[in-house]
């Protein structure tokens, strides 16, 4: 079977200088190279999504987080509503930048799930072991997979493998890791959800994705495409992500 592949961009706290030119760059060279290989999605922060969903590019969006209720006295969260009500089709939960700072714990993740798997979002689940943990890492990920709701929509899940060793630094495993530990977190999903079921899903490599590597991970059979942070910031290089593809 096919899987959906996807080229996400996780912007974080940044894209207040020229983040206008860098989206419709990106929409431009999508366009241009009538790029069908993945479906491209931005991930920036909350201010600026009305106004690129709003410009009607051919971009998809998405919102970096969602809070686990849909309303009521959470200052400074947003609901999966709202995403969905500003026309957001994705949203990423359990960032390990979130799970760090914003304690974000497997039950309320699982809660997050859910409630985006409600208001039919697109939901990009990262799971992925810290540095100290690689050796018992099949271990983390299960645990990380344990937040899945039960009665989620398989269609709305995409898993974003991501080391959190590998975030920002310059790292990645070797290609024959990150293939080998996809088809872990396939044969983990699986378990849970059962076979035909797992092969649906796709299953995205984050962590260090440059322009000259991404070719490497990016056609590997196990890797369904890419989260990327840093290199995604600048349309030349998410560009060149984009056309790696084979
Ligand atoms: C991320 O934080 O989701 C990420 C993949 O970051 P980077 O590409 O900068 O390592």
């Amino acid at each position: 079977m096919k899987r959906v592949k996807y080229t996400i961009a996780n912007w974080k706290m940044n894209g207040l200088n020229g983040a206008v030119k860098v989206v419709n760059s990106i929409d431009r060279h999508v366009k241009k190279t009538r790029h069908k290989k993945s479906k491209v999605v931005i991930c920036p922060p909350f201010t600026l999504l009305t106004n690129f969903i709003n410009a009607k590019t051919g971009i998809n969006f998405g919102g970096q987080d969602c809070h686990h209720f849909n309303e009521g006295a959470f200052t400074g969260c947003i609901s999966a509503q709202m995403l969905k009500s500003a026309g957001c089709k994705y949203v990423i939960i359990g960032h390990s930048e979130r799970r760090e700072y914003q304690k974000e714990t497997s039950k309320e993740l699982n809660l997050k799930i859910d409630i985006a798997n409600k208001y039919n979002l697109k939901i990009i689940y990262c799971i992925g072991e810290k540095l100290s943990e690689i050796k018992i890492r099949k271990k983390i990920l299960n645990s990380q997979l344990s937040s899945l709701p039960k009665k989620i929509n398989i269609k709305n899940l995409i898993i974003a493998y991501e080391p959190v060793w590998a975030i920002g630094t310059g790292k990645t495993p070797t290609i024959g890791e990150i293939n080998s530990i996809h088809l872990d977190i396939r044969n983990l999903l699986s378990k849970k959800i059962g076979k035909s079921k797992s092969q649906n899903i796709s299953i995205l490599y984050g962590g260090s994705v440059n322009p000259s590597n991404a070719s490497d991970i990016l056609n590997l059979d196990q890797v369904d495409g890419a989260l990327v942070g840093g290199a995604s910031l600048k349309s030349k290089d998410f560009s060149k992500i984009i056309d790696s593809y084979s």
